[in-house]
Parts: structure tokens; sequence; C-alpha cells
């Protein structure tokens, strides 16, 4: 605005991170070169906050999951305002509020920069990760000049093309007039309906350009997505088949944390004493610790519920497809969603529920309401559910409480949860280390927990904190980011430690280090291997250098690092990185090369989960 009317003639590259305030834009996550220097420049200079990443790999997890973990940040700041004002409202201004809150829920994209050609391509993995898992993503390309198109232009690539597949919606503004409302669609296209990731390519001949200031038009950001609910008759026939139900279960998945349904499907799960089963990021939509998560029973469960409800939850492989034999065959589904073409992947619903489930959980909570009826607390699926509970749970006691060094998973685990904070965003990737990790860390608040995904994505662990460290920083000077990662994922992105360090981020990062991928050898047997003339003919491809000293990359950059070996040592460390809140600090945990889970009841695929 302060340009208009100035008469100035201008590069656009100026101009083009105007079109991002209208949307609403607060960071941009990227990693600069030609022909995307300016424009970060020009975002800054507009107080739009910029992340510099090392890798488009890790930057483009990042930006997807900052949307994520930005809706938190802006839905907390409207109660925090909304509590501050401290008034009793009436029935009507009640209603009237969570009509306006259900309206007002913030979602943004996360928006990620990256140069053209191996730039977009490496970003293309991130892309891909934000489509499968449903999260917003605003992904800016800059690509070569358009009158060198197919002469070999530097680092020419059909990135437009390259991108649909990834992507919801992948475009090249046909001018630099149309950039605004190109941007306005991939934004809104990002968050209405299924979330996912979007592209916007713009050519170096764009950044360079001259334009004057007065033939720029901006386009106003969209408003929320709107908000569809059940049909009616629908929703009284789920409410019918919940009642009826003799071992009902409600699955909560990281859709019901993103549409923000944490109360309502508490009150769901209270009011009518339901048990729950939190998906991998479902976790914390209702707290771990609540008597009715059945979390540590989760295969008893599945194979015996007659009736599942899935909030935002798909049947793909994390649940086992929702089939025989993890399910029994009659097993009646309600599935709750806001996307239609989900409905009935796999098996035959009982019921669908299309819609937002913020809403359509409010709309089952109104039918069930309208009888006296609750499933019975003392009933033998409760009883069967308990007792396999207690047992789990006791089993994993007891490889905790193992004295013999190295340490093994459990007791690594049961210790970092000894000291967890309750507010922390906890951050896991690893195979064994994030599945034995999820069962036994604990989160208490939605969205405050990022792991490996839908799409199996190891890798993402440093970008993911690095983004939720963005809103801890703004949120608590003491709120943190533990990263929970094996040896094998933290090599994916180790160099973010920089980024970490260059912007002193509240993270820590927890490398449980088995020596390898799933496994690893011992210094012994790893010395074993080096008497032969050619290691790359015997070293196991699961193999990584034994004893690595992962906590010196932290050191490099001005963190504190800690090798521990000892219960007491990782203890000691992380009460030390906890206390203090001045540096990032990362624990190399050295474990039992040869640790695993616990023996499973049954051989089942995939490993995702069971407990
Ligand atoms: P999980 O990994 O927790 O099992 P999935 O990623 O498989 O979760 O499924 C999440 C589902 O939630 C997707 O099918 C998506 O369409 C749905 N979803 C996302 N946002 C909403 C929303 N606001 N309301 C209803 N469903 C949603
Ligand atoms: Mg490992």
């Amino acid at each position: 605005k302060e340009r208009e009317g100035c008469g100035d003639v201008v590069g656009p590259w100026e101009f083009i991170p105007l079109f991002f305030v209208p949307q609403d834009v607060e960071y941009i996550f990227g990693i600069v070169g030609i022909p995307v220097t300016e424009i970060a420049i020009a975002a800054q200079q507009l107080g739009i906050k910029y992340i510099g990443m090392r890798n488009e790999q890790a930057e483009h997890v990042c930006a997807k999951e900052k949307d994520v973990v930005g809706w938190t940040r802006l839905c907390l700041i409207r109660s925090f305002a909304e509590e501050r004002q401290g008034r009793k409202r009436t029935a009507a201004q009640e209603k009237s509020r969570a009509l306006v809150q259900l309206l007002k829920r913030a979602i943004k994209p996360g928006v990620c920069l990256v140069v053209s050609g191996p730039g977009l391509i490496h970003a293309l993995g991130g892309m891909a990760n934000a489509n499968m898992n449903c999260w917003p993503l605003l992904m800016i390309g800059g690509s070569s000049e358009r009158n060198q198109e197919t002469m070999g232009a530097f680092q020419e690539f059909p990135q437009v093309e390259a991108c649909r597949l990834y992507t919801k919606f992948s475009a090249r503004p046909s001018s630099i007039e149309a950039i605004p409302f190109v941007i306005e669609k991939a934004v809104r296209t990002s968050i209405y309906g299924r979330p996912g990731a979007c592209y916007v390519d713009i050519p170096a001949d764009f950044v360079n350009l001259q334009v004057n200031v007065n033939s720029i038009k901006y386009t106003e950001c969209c408003m929320s997505p709107p908000i569809s609910m059940a049909e009616t008759s629908a929703v009284r026939m789920a409410a019918s088949v919940i009642r009826n139900a003799k071992q009902p279960l409600l699955i909560i998945g990281k859709g019901a944390a993103y549409a923000h349904a944490e109360e309502n499907i508490k009150k769901l799960v209270e009011q009518y004493k339901l048990p729950f089963l939190p998906t991998p990021m479902g976790k914390g939509v209702v707290p771990d610790n609540h008597p009715n998560c059945v979390g540590a029973a989760r295969s008893r469960a599945l194979q015996f519920a007659d009736v599942i409800v899935l909030f935002g939850a798909r049947l793909n492989w994390i649940l086992h497809f929702g089939l025989p034999p993890r399910y029994q065959p009659d097993v009646k589904f309600i599935q709750v969603d806001i996307c239609a073409e989900e409905l009935g992947n796999n098996v035959k619903p009982a019921v669908t529920l299309l819609g937002d489930i913020s809403a359509v959980s409010k709309q089952l909570l109104e039918e069930l309401d309208k009888t006296s009826w609750e499933y019975p607390p003392e009933s033998k699926w409760w009883k069967t559910l308990r007792e396999k509970m207690k047992s789990n749970e006791a089993a994993s006691k007891e490889l905790a409480s193992k004295k013999s060094l190295p340490m093994n998973y459990y007791t690594v685990f049961y210790h970092i949860q000894e000291q967890l904070p309750r507010d922390c965003f906890v951050v896991s990737e690893g195979a064994n280390t994030m599945d034995i990790g999820r069962t036994v860390l604990q989160n208490y608040l939605p969205r405050h927990r990022l792991d490996a995904g839908s799409f199996g994505t190891m890798g993402v662990g440093l970008g993911f904190a690095i983004a939720a460290a963005m809103v801890a920083k703004d949120r608590s000077p003491r709120q943190r980011v533990i990263c929970v990662e094996g040896d094998s994922a933290f090599g994916f992105s180790g160099m973010e430690v920089e980024t970490i360090c260059r912007y002193n981020l509240p993270i820590i990062l927890l490398v449980v280090n088995n020596n390898g991928i799933y496994q690893g050898f011992d210094m012994d047997a790893w010395k074993e291997t080096l008497k032969f003339r050619d290691p790359t003919a015997v070293v196991p491809p699961m193999c990584l250098l034994p004893n690595s000293h992962y906590e010196q990359v932290m050191t490099a950059f001005g963190g504190k690092g800690y090798f521990v070996e000892t219960p007491e040592e990782l203890q000691k460390s992380l009460r030390q990185s906890l206390a203090d809140t001045s540096k990032p600090s990362l624990i190399n945990i050295m474990i039992e090369p040869q640790a695993t889970r616990k023996a499973q009841a049954g051989h089942f695929l995939p490993p995702y989960g069971s407990v």
C-alpha cells in the first residue's frame, strides 16, 4: 500500500511476498538460491518470518507441520483471550460462541520456498508426505526462464507436471498479474475439503521483470473452510448402532485432531463411558492417561470390538485395513470423515457420516443425549480390556526395570516418560524407537505428537521439531519439543542441527542409538567385520558405525551434547537439558544393539503400533 501511487517501476520479486500477506502467512521455510533469494529477503522486509533450512526434505516436512501446530496456536490465543474476559455467559451466548469458534477455526497452510530443478525435486518427498497425511502445504518453487524452455536452461525441469502427483493443485500463473489469484487458489485448495499440498511455480523471468506497481492487484484470503455436517438420518442410525453395541470402540485419528474435535470427543467418551483408542497422531485428543484409553490393549480392542466408530482415521495399513484377523469379520464400522471418497475403503461400513468431525461429533452427542443411555462401565468388555491393559503394562514395566547394560528400549522410554513435561511436543521417528516409544511416551494435548505418519517417512523428525519449536518459542519460554530419534532416522536430516542452533530453538534431541537400522552390531562384532579386506561384502546392510558420537554434531554448533550409557546418566542429562532453557541439546543414548520390542501375541503385519 505504501508503494501505491508512487509510480515506481520495480522488480516483481518485491511484490511476490506481498501476495502472501493477505493470505495471513506468518512463516516461510526455505532454502534460497537462484531464482528465489530476493523473494525471501523481500518477505522478511514485510515482517514474514523466514526459516532457512539445510535440505529441502526437512524443510518441506517442516512447513507442513507448521500448519498443524500453527492451528493449535491460533486456537490457544483465542481461548486465552476469552478466559481473560472471565465473564459468565448465558446459554444463548454459549451456543453462538461455539458456532463462531467452529467457523473461525484457523487453518493455514505451511509455506515453503525452493529453488528450481533439484531443489524442487528434493521437495517432492516432503510434498508427498504432507499430501499423504492430509496436511495443508503451499510450495513455491522458482523455475527457469520461460524463453529458455526446452533449450536446456539452468535447472530446467517440468516442475508443474512433476508436482501434480504429489499435490491437489499444481500451476504456473500465466502472468505476474495472475500470481495473487493463483496463490489464493492454492491456499484455498490446501485447506478446503480434505487438506493437502499445493504447488505454485514462479519462473525466473517473473522475478527479474520490471512491473508498474499500479498494475498489481491483491486477492483477499478465502473464508475459513465451510463446515459440513452429516445427514440427520445417518446420525440417528449411527446413534442406534452405538447404543446396541456389545463391545464398542472409538478410534480417534489425526483427522479428529486437525478438526479440533477434542471437546466433543472427550464428551462422547466420558458421557457414554466408551473405550477409545488413539492412532499414533490421534494421541492427545483425549489424554493418553484417561481411564477410558485402551491403548495398552490395542490388539485386543481391535480384534474383538463389534462396533467401531472411526473419527478421522483411514482403514489403511496403520489400522490393518479393517480386515480379519485383526478385526471380527462382521464388525460394524461407523466412518466419520470429511472426504466422501474415503468412505467404504477396504470395508463396507454400517454407517457413513460425511462431514467435519467437530460438527459431526456434536451431532452425535445431541442424538445420543435424547435417551439416558450409557455403555455399562461394568461390562464384560471393559473387564477384558482392563485385564489386558494391566498385563501388557506389567510386561513393559518388567522389561523397563531390567538392570542389564546396554539399556533396552523400555528402560530408556520409562526414564524419559518420568521427566516428560506435560505440555511438550513429542516428535518421534525410527522403526523401533517410534513404535515402542509411542506405547510408553504419553500425550496429554491434541496436535502435540508428530511422527513418520501415514507415509512412513523417515527423516521428518528434525523438520517437525523445528516447526513445532516456532510455536513453542512464542507460547512460553519453557515449552519444549522433545524429539526422539532412532540413530538411522536422525541421519537423514542431521545437518538441521545447525538450523536448530542458528535459531536457538527449544529442542531436546534424544538419539536412541542401537548402531543401525532396526538393529546393529556391537563393537566386538564390528571389529570382526574389519578383518575382511572388503567390508562392503560383509557389513550387514542394517549396520551403522558403532558408538557414533552424534552428540558432537550438537556441540559442533554450540549446543549441549551428552553421551549416555546408563539410566543414571540418562536421567541426569535429561534433567539438565530440561533445566537449561538457554540452549538446545542432544542426548546420544546407547542401547543394546540387538534390543527389540517385546514378544507379540500372534504374528501380524505390519508391526506398526502393536502393544
Ligand atoms: P491416522 O493416521 O490418524 O489414522 P489418517 O491420516 O489415516 O489418520 O486419516 C485422517 C482422516 O481424517 C482423513 O481421511 C481425512 O480426510 C480426515 N479429515 C481431516 N480433516 C478432517 C476434518 N476436519 N473433518 C473430518 N475429517 C477430516
Ligand atoms: Mg537404530
